[in-house]
């Protein structure tokens, strides 16, 4: 049968299909080790599993309203207020099923055919193709290790134009794992106090950062928090990526229509999930950093090995769980015909799964994610190092 004009021009998530690609590999009992997945390796705190079975025990299995329950949506603006220091009332929140869900429902909610989407290279692969799917245009702003993977005024300056809509600002970054500082976002909110232009601030990653704390560009002044509408979710936050919780805060007259949007298609978020998320919310603050703690133990080990292998660069990661190292000399030293050859035959050949940065709109670029153990990240770092040197004799 025929699909749509608006299908046949979207890519699938590539990040999503080598994961697949990975575990079928070791359903077959390949000893592949997988550096793609975008998910801590652990389970969800038993403390959320315990009160969503509670919740589930005591009726809480109906539809609920379309934007969420009352109850983690106050707990959403405690925790704004608490960690970001931003005021914002029920109507100017919207919970849906997943970050990824309040995108896709935030781009059909506000774009017109043809308005413009400013989006940083290198960016998480939906972006692109949700802006498509709202008949938007995504605008690439490249960066690359010599802006540190970070956008300032003077590149947005040189890509808006009268059709510009909006900016996409994800800090901690995936896949660059780029932290942008509080001198950085005050010369970027400076720039955009002057114009009109709506910024989607992805962060999902807020509580994995290592160097410097996690500051939102809505928190500069009134005017960049009503231009702002902050995505953010429970996924990484508190390893819950298969609940699907996720929430945006911003303009009520936005968040109506995301209402109004997932009133035809999911109707709501699944309830048990959300009180989950609620549970997630109400859990003492020092999981968050025990949770960090050990992300960050396993980006200083997953850095100190990847330096190791010859050829390669790397901008040391101040949050999420990515290294994104340049890989353009070493796959030319290999004798491979760029860094997507060179990505295939380290499956092929030592069975370390990882997504090539074209997927990023950075093909120079591999990233490796480090949301698994110490050892089987040192191991699948070691298998690389020696492929390296293997080929490049
Ligand atoms: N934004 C970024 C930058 C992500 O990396 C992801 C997931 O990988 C999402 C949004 C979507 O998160 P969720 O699992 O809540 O849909």
């Amino acid at each position: 049968m025929e699909l749509s004009q608006r299908i046949k021009n979207i890519t699938p998530s590539q990040t999503l299909a080598i994961t697949a690609k990975s575990r079928d590999l070791k359903a077959q009992g390949v000893d592949v080790i997988s550096l793609s997945a975008g998910e801590p390796d652990f389970n969800t705190p038993d403390e959320i599993i315990e009160k969503t079975y509670e919740a589930l025990k005591a009726g809480q299995t109906k539809y609920t309203s379309a934007s969420g329950i009352t109850e983690l949506k106050e707990a959403i603006i405690e925790k704004m207020k608490r960690d970001n220091g931003l005021d914002y009332e029920l109507s100017e929140v919207f919970v849906g099923t997943g970050a990824k869900h309040v995108l896709y429902n935030l781009f059909q909610a506000t774009l017109d055919p043809g308005d413009e989407v400013l989006i940083p290279t290198p960016y998480w692969v939906s972006y692109t193709e949700q802006v498509k799917l709202a008949e938007g245009n995504p605008v690439i702003m490249e960066t690359d290790e010599s802006t540190s993977f970070k956008i300032t005024p003077e590149i947005i300056d040189r890509h808006v134009t009268d059709r510009t809509r909006m900016l996409l600002l994800n800090s901690p970054s995936n896949p660059s794992g780029m932290v942008y500082t509080e001198e950085e976002l005050r010369s970027l909110a400076e720039y955009l106090e002057k114009t009109d232009i709506v910024v989607v601030a992805d962060e999902i990653y807020e509580t994995l950062v290592y160097d410097h704390p996690h500051i939102s560009i809505a928190s500069f002044s009134d005017k960049m928090k009503s231009n702002t509408l902050i995505v953010n979710g429970v996924s990484k936050s508190h390893s819950m990526t298969g609940w699907r919780i996720g929430y945006v805060c911003g303009d009520s007259d936005v968040v109506k229509g995301m209402t109004a949007l997932s009133s035809h298609s999911t109707s709501n978020p699944a309830t048990p999930s959300q009180w989950a998320a609620l549970a997630a919310y109400n859990m003492d603050p020092s999981y968050l950093e025990e949770y960090n703690r050990t992300f960050k133990e396993r980006r200083d080990k997953a850095y100190e090995n990847l330096m190791e292998i010859p050829y390669i660069d790397c901008i040391k990661p101040e949050g999420a769980f990515y290294l994104f190292p340049n890989f353009a000399e070493c796959a030319r030293q290999c004798g491979f015909d760029g860094v997507d050859a060179f990505v295939e035959a380290v499956l092929e050949e030592v069975h370390v799964a990882a997504v090539p940065g074209s997927g990023f709109g950075s093909p120079d670029n591999i990233r490796l994610s480090y949301s698994l153990s110490i050892e089987d990240m040192t191991e699948a770092l070691d298998r690389i190092r020696k492929f390296v040197e293997q080929h490049s004799k």
